[in-house]
Order: structure tokens, then sequence, then C-alpha cells
């Protein structure tokens, strides 16, 4: 049996459960940058029926962040929890450091790296991508870019 992971927001008023985390990486997009308000976000991925709100959802805000794409803060505190795109339609990426343990989603690799600061290099030796991989699920073969 796989422990189910914990996490939320920093005023407690959300939290939310999820099990079997996977593909789990940094995303140095503008859009990322803009709604942290941090250089980068660590963002893992969990199926939609192994993802669900414990507490709080009706606190939560939506924030359609692309043309493609939605974020969910909490409405109390501000915290980034989760990112959803169109393209993906069966999954959710949840931002790791609301995780209760985010040692429990360690990073393995970089998207976006093209619009990450100077003053934040990423040196930690892991895969990097200038913009989505190109293997990425739910966009076309070679396709990096949702944008158009
Ligand atoms: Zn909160
Ligand atoms: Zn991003």
């Amino acid at each position: 049996m796989i422990e189910p992971l914990h996490g939320g927001c920093a005023c407690g008023a959300v939290r939310y459960t999820l099990s079997a985390p996977f593909d789990t990486g940094w995303c140095h997009c503008r859009i990322c940058q803009k709604t942290s308000g941090a250089p980068a976000i660590a963002f893992t991925t969990a199926r939609r029926e192994n993802f669900a709100w414990t507490a709080g959802e009706d606190t939560l805000r939506v924030f359609n962040s692309s043309d493609f794409g939605r974020r969910c803060f909490c409405g109390l505190c501000g915290s980034l929890l989760t990112i959803e795109v169109d393209f993906q339609p069966d999954e959710i990426d949840i931002a790791c450091a609301s995780l209760d343990d985010p040692e429990a989603a360690p990073p393995t690799f970089h998207i976006f790296c093209k619009d990450a600061p100077s003053w934040a290099p990423i040196d930690d030796g892991l895969s990097r991508y200038d913009q989505f991989r190109p293997d990425t699920r739910g966009l076309e073969p070679g396709q990096t870019s949702a944008e158009t």
C-alpha cells in the first residue's frame, strides 16, 4: 500500500491529500514566477483520482493563468496549490513546497529554463529544457510550446 501524502496552504484553511505522485520537476516560466513570486515552482503530478481536497475547498480561488491552464490558490492566504492544464485532463499538478513533507517529491527536471533569471542559476545537474519537454504528455510529439 502506498502511503498518501498530505499538504496545504500557509494559513491551514486548505488541505489536500494525494498518492502516487510522479514526474516531479521545476518550471521557470513567467506565469509560474508571477503567480508564486518566486523564480521557479517545483511541482509534482498526480492522477485526478489520486488527489482530493480534504479541507477548505470553498475558500479556493481559481486564476485562469493562460488559454490552457488554471491555478488554484487559498483565498485567505494566497498560497499557490495546484496547476491544471487542458492538455492533461486526467492529471493535476501540485506545488511541492505546499506538501507537509516536500522531501516526498524531489524534482527530476527543469522546464522553461529560457525564463530563469540570471540570479537564480540552475546548477543541480538535472535535465534542462528551454520550454516544455518534447515528450510532454498531451502535446504533439516534439511540440514544446502551448502558446499557439
Ligand atoms: Zn490559506
Ligand atoms: Zn510554469
